[in-house]
């Protein structure tokens, strides 16, 4: 697994790359609030402190973790 440490305004993360064979199930992208149904490649995030803590662990669409900071709750469009 590919997995790497990135540190921004919101701390350190664990980032780790998970390609569309591994994606067995649907999760929720919390940056657009879409589904990420299975089989889409993506990344999981957590803080780099906390490894282990699964509950900790979210699934993003790689164009929007790295958008993260550039989104403004209240102008959601979704
Ligand atoms: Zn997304």
């Amino acid at each position: 697994m590919l997995s790497r440490t990135e540190s921004g305004p919101d701390g350190e993360w664990q980032v780790r790359q998970v390609p569309g064979a591994s994606s067995v199930k649907d999760y929720r992208c919390p940056g657009c609030d879409q589904l990420i149904p299975a089989g889409t490649p993506h990344v999981v995030t957590w803080p780099a402190g906390d490894y282990g803590s699964v509950e900790e662990r979210r699934h993003w669409h790689l164009p929007c973790w790295n958008a993260r900071h550039r989104r403004r709750p209240e102008r959601r469009r979704w």
